[in-house]
C-alpha cells in the first residue's frame, strides 16, 4: 500500500491512546486520516485493569485499545500496522516511509510514538520480563500505579540510575513502608539518598538478577546473582524512559533536556509548520487520560489549521 498522492489530510504515527484520540476527532470532522502503528505500546499487552482512566473503571489496556480502534474505524479513519522508519517533507507534503518501503504522504503530521521503557535484565537478557508484561503485580509508572502497592511488600528494582530508583522508592513510601531496594543498574548512591534509605531501614541489594520466579503472568520472587531470593507481593521497576524522537528529529525538531520532542505550546504544535506531537512523547507524565487529552487537543488544532490553510485556498 503506497499513497503519495497527498490525499491524506493527516498522517498519525502511533496508535496508542494519544494517536487514536487524535484520529477520532479528525475523522469526526471528515478529515482523511491514516494511523500507522507497529503495536508495541504498553496497552496492547496490559491484560489487567488500568487505574485512573476517567469514566472507564476496571478497563484493561487491551480492551481500551480495541474499543478505541473500533470507534475510530467506524468514523472512517484508516489504521495500518506498520513500522515507520523515515520522515521527511514539510507542511502540505509530509512523507513517511515504512521498513517495507511503503510510502505515505499528507498535508499534516502528528507524532504520537510514545516512550520506550527499559525492562530489568536477567543475566543480561530483558526478554524473561515479557512473561510478566501483562501487568499483574509488576509496575513501572509511579504516577499511574503507585496506589496499587498500598501496604504491600514491594521490591523496587532499579534498572538505571540509583537516583531514579531512590526517587521511585520515595514516591512509593507514601503507599507502603515495606520496601526493599534492588540496585541492578548503578549501585553507588548519593550520600543523601543513602541516608534516606538507611533511616527508613529499607534493605538494599546491589547486584544483577539471575532468575524470575512466578506463574500465570504474576511475579513471585527475583533470585539474585548470589542466590538470594527476594519474594514480594509487588515489584516496581524504576528504569530509564526514552522518548521515541527519531522521526521528530529527522524532521528537524529539537529535543528537550529530558529527551522529549519539543513543542511550542500546550496545543502540541512544534517549530516545524504542520507537525504536531502528542502523548508520552511530550514532556509530561505518562498517563492514559493525559495521552488522550493531548491527542485531542492536537487534533482540534490540526483540524482548524487545515480549515484555515486549505479550505481558504479552495474557496
Ligand atoms: C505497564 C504499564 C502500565 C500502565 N498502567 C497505566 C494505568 O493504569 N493508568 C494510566 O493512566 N496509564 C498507565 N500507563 C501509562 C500509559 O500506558 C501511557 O501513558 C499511554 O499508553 C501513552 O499513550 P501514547 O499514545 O502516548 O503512547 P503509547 O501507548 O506508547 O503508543 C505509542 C504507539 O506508537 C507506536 N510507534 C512508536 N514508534 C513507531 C514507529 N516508528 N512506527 C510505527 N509505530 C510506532 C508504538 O508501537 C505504540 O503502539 C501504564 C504504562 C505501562 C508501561
Amino acid at each position: 500500500m503506497t499513497n503519495t498522492d497527498n490525499s491524506y489530510d493527516t498522517l498519525i504515527v502511533g496508535g496508542g491512546p494519544a494517536g487514536l484520540s487524535a484520529a477520532l476527532h479528525l475523522a469526526w470532522h471528515k478529515r482523511r486520516v491514516l494511523v500507522l502503528d507497529r503495536r508495541t505500546g504498553p496497552l496492547f499487552f496490559t491484560l489487567t485493569k488500568l487505574e485512573n482512566v476517567p469514566g472507564l473503571p476496571g478497563i484493561s489496556g487491551v480492551k481500551l485499545q480495541q474499543t478505541l480502534r473500533k470507534q475510530v474505524e467506524a468514523l472512517g479513519a484508516e489504521i495500518k500496522r506498520a513500522n515507520v522508519v523515515k520522515a521527511s517533507g514539510q507542511a502540505g507534503n509530509f512523507l513517511l516511509e515504512t521498513d517495507k518501503g511503503e510510502q505515505f504522504a499528507a498535508k499534516t503530521l502528528l507524532l504520537a510514538t510514545g516512550i520506550a521503557r527499559y525492562h530489568p535484565t536477567v543475566n543480561g537478557d530483558w526478554r524473561p520480563c515479557l512473561a510478566y508484561a501483562g501487568k499483574c503485580n509488576v509496575y513501572y509508572c509511579p504516577d499511574c500505579e503507585a496506589p496499587e502497592i498500598d501496604d504491600k511488600q514491594t521490591v523496587v528494582i532499579g534498572v538505571g540510575s540509583s537516583r531514579g530508583a531512590v526517587s521511585t522508592a520515595q514516591h512509593l513510601y507514601e503507599h507502603s513502608k515495606k520496601l526493599l531496594l534492588l540496585l541492578s543498574g548503578e549501585t553507588e548512591m548519593r550520600e543523601n539518598d543513602e541516608i534516606w534509605v538507611k533511616e527508613r531501614n529499607i534493605p538494599i541489594y546491589r547486584q544483577g538478577i539471575a532468575e524470575l520466579v512466578g506463574k500465570r503472568g504474576c511475579l513471585e520472587a527475583v533470585v539474585l546473582a548470589d542466590g538470594i531470593k527476594l519474594s514480594a507481593d509487588a515489584f516496581f521497576v524504576s528504569s530509564p524512559k526514552v522518548p521515541r524522537t527519531d522521526l521528530a528529529q529527522q524532521l528537524g525538531l529539537s529535543v528537550t533536556k529530558s529527551g522529549h520532542a519539543e513543542v511550542k505550546s500546550q496545543r502540541g504544535n512544534t517549530a516545524v509548520d504542520g507537525l504536531w506531537i502528542a502523548g508520552d512523547l511530550r514532556p509530561m507524565t505518562q498517563q492514559v487520560a493525559i495521552a488522550m487529552g493531548t491527542g485531542s487537543i492536537a487534533a482540534v488544532h490540526i483540524d482548524q489549521y487545515l480549515a484555515e490553510k486549505y479550505q481558504a485556498l479552495a474557496g
